[in-house]
Parts: C-alpha cells; sequence; structure tokens
C-alpha cells in the first residue's frame, strides 16, 4: 500500500518523488550486502527487468542508467544518421541528446489541443537525410500512432517514440511503448515510476535488443573480448532495489494521481479562461502532469506569482520551445509549440496532496484568472 510521506509543511513543488517503505527497501539492500554484487548486470537489476516487461507487456527491455541515454543508445542502435524529425514541445533531452550524437533536429510543430507533434508537419519536414522521426507523448498523452506508421513506413524511416512522460499507458489495449522501432522510458525521481535516476529501451526487434545490451557494458561481450564500440549505460543495483518496491505500489501510486487529477479536472473543464490537454481516446491515463493554457503569458505570470506568494510552485513544463534553444543552428519558427509553451502551467500532482492545499491551489487560480 501506498503510504505517502509526510506533506512538507512549507513549500509545495509540482511534484514529489514517491519513497517506498523503509522496511522493504532494507530487504533488497540486504540481498545486495550479502551478495557484494552492486552493478554489472545484477539479480535485481535482473528482476527488475523481468518485472518491468511482464508488467509493461513488452519483450525486449533493457534498463540504462537514465532516461537520456537511452534515447542516446536507441539511436545508436538503429544506427541513425542526418536528419530526425522531433517535436518542438517537449523536455530539453529530447533534442539535446539528438544534438549530442551529431543528429539533426528538424522541428516539426505540435497540434495545439493535444501538445504532440502534428503528422501533417512531419510529412512536410521529410527530406532525402530524413533517418528517423522522435515523436514524444507529451504528458503521456499517446500521440497519433497510426497517422505516424503510415507516413514512416511509406518513407522507410524509423520511429523512436520519446515514451519518458508516458509509464504504464495503454493504446487500444496494448502498452503505448509497443509502438514504433523502439520507445525509451525515464525513470527519473520526477517520474511516476523510478529508480532515482534510470532508464529503459524497449525494441520491437530482439536483434536491436542483444545490440543494445552490449553498447549498454562498453561493447564487452565476454572475458576478454571487446566486440563493438560501446559506452557505460548500466543501472545499478541500488536503482533496481527502489524500482522493484515502487513497482509494488505503483497501482496505488497511480490511483492516488487520478484522485488528485479529476478533482482538478471537475475544477477546471468548464474554465472560459483557460484550456486543457485534449487527449487521445484511445489511450489510457497515468495522470502525472495537469497543465493548464491560459489566454496569454501575462495571465500565465499572473498566476504563478499568486501561487508563489503561497509558497505553491507549479512549473512551466515546458518552456521555452525546444525550436528556440541558443545552440540551435539555423533556428524556425514553430507558432503552435512557441504560442503554448508561452501559456502553459503544469500544477503540483502527487500521492499525498493534501486536498486542503489542493483546494487553495484550484481557488488561486480560479480567483486570479477571472
Ligand atoms: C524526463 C524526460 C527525459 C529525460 O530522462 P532522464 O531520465 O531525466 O534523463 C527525456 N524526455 C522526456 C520527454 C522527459 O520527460
Amino acid at each position: 500500500m501506498v503510504k505517502p510521506h509526510k506533506q512538507a509543511l512549507e513549500v509545495i513543488n509540482v511534484t514529489k518523488a514517491y519513497l517506498p517503505p523503509r522496511e522493504k527497501l532494507n530487504q533488497y539492500i540486504d540481498r545486495i550486502y550479502k551478495s557484494g554484487w552492486i552493478t554489472n548486470n545484477g539479480e535485481l537489476v535482473h528482476e527488475l527487468e523481468k518485472r518491468l516487461a511482464k508488467h509493461l507487456g513488452v519483450d525486449h527491455l533493457v534498463l540504462v542508467t537514465n532516461g537520456t541515454l537511452a534515447l542516446q543508445i536507441a539511436y545508436k542502435t538503429l544506427n541513425l544518421t542526418g536528419e530526425v524529425i522531433t517535436t518542438p514541445f517537449s523536455f530539453v533531452a529530447t533534442t539535446s541528446s539528438l544534438m549530442w550524437e551529431h543528429l539533426t533536429p528538424v522541428f516539426a510543430d505540435i497540434d495545439p489541443a493535444t501538445f504532440n507533434i502534428d503528422p501533417k508537419n512531419i510529412l512536410k519536414a521529410i527530406t532525402t537525410q530524413t533517418s528517423a522521426v522522435l515523436p514524444v507523448h507529451v504528458f503521456g498523452n499517446g500521440c497519433d500512432i497510426e497517422a505516424i506508421n503510415e507516413i514512416c513506413t511509406k518513407y522507410n524511416i524509423k520511429i523512436i517514440y520519446d515514451a519518458a512522460q508516458a509509464f504504464g499507458v495503454k493504446y487500444k489495449d496494448s502498452s503505448i511503448i509497443n509502438k514504433g522501432d523502439a520507445s525509451i522510458l525515464s525513470f527519473h525521481a520526477t517520474k511516476i515510476f523510478h529508480t532515482i535516476e534510470g532508464g529503459a529501451i524497449v525494441f520491437r526487434e530482439k536483434k536491436h535488443y542483444e545490440n543494445a545490451k552490449l553498447l549498454i557494458n562498453f561493447g564487452i561481450s565476454g572475458y576478454e573480448k571487446v566486440d563493438i564500440l560501446g559506452i557505460n549505460a548500466k543501472m545499478n543495483e541500488f536503482q533496481a532495489a527502489i524500482g522493484l518496491c515502487i513497482l509494488d505500489d505503483i497501482d496505488d501510486i497511480i490511483a492516488e494521481r487520478k484522485k488528485i487529477w479529476e478533482r482538478y479536472f471537475q475544477s477546471f473543464e468548464n474554465s472560459e479562461n483557460l484550456t486543457l490537454q485534449k487527449l487521445n481516446a484511445d489511450c489510457s491515463n497515468n495522470y502525472t502532469y495537469f497543465p493548464l493554457v491560459f489566454k496569454s503569458e501575462a495571465d500565465l505570470l499572473g498566476i504563478k506569482d499568486a501561487l508563489n506568494s503561497k509558497d505553491i510552485n507549479p512549473r512551466r513544463y515546458f518552456y521555452p520551445s525546444l525550436n528556440r534553444l541558443r545552440y540551435i543552428d539555423n533556428p524556425v519558427s514553430c507558432e503552435n509549440s512557441e504560442s503554448i509553451a508561452s501559456r502553459i502551467l503544469c500544477l503540483p500532482i502527487f500521492p499525498g496532496l493534501d486536498s486542503d492545499i489542493q483546494q487553495r491551489i484550484i481557488n488561486t487560480v480560479i480567483e486570479t484568472n477571472q
């Protein structure tokens, strides 16, 4: 069962990392001390990999040390080159990981209702240099998977979904991370399921899974045998111990978030001065974020100030729009993404958020946004 740790009296942030019960964690730590094996594909990493694959209903899941490396390993495994079409509305790692691997991000603007990449704009961005599309299921809201699939099949380009925020989301009754050539997850402390830092890649094909297993361990295939150029992206046993504990509680964590999410939804669904994310009707929700889009950036700043003055810290996810990052060469404009990025605010949502405090958040937004 979820036993939310005690609410901090002073400051309410957009999220709060869930910490598992100490007694349960201790049992795993005891195992680590007993074996003396603390990293390098140890038994807890193995156990977590198996349990996650089962929980998520996927076949080829590789655990890694964070979600950003999950993206980079996916690009390497699938041999991406040249240009990758991606969304300007995401966390910075979606773009920065491409550039770190010397791939060129080509931005295709979003649908302003769903906040996800618009397939029409993917089509317009394809060139002879395009090797892949990197869409994001923004706030866990599933992309237009069928349209993206159709385009990528026609032009023979790969699809990697940044599903960092879509843990546990189902698309038409099957796991959304089964779509595309690969999907990546982040298990950072701010995500619903976490291992403090961590992540995973799910591949459609077994050969890619096997290749990634080598890549994350320096390309070492056995004693005194280095097969390919690799890197170090291994998850360690302590990370896996946290994950194994939290996986036991994940259904309760989501149920708690759902209650908070629904209360926000009922409070804001008919508001005149703000809009909510349009959700994909074919997808389930993991209730990780509650974004509000205001009419102007000035409205947003007023509400943010009003909440901040009560020690409540919502976050501007995502700002700035990634096409405006200062290290992007030849920036293009992405009208929808820039407009949403300037007006969107995510409200606090996490297990243990006190209902009086939630009501205070709701009242402050409504009163300030008249
Ligand atoms: C969190 C996140 C990442 C990065 O994951 P880390 O585990 O923090 O490296 C990448 N993309 C998106 C959309 C994210 O939300």
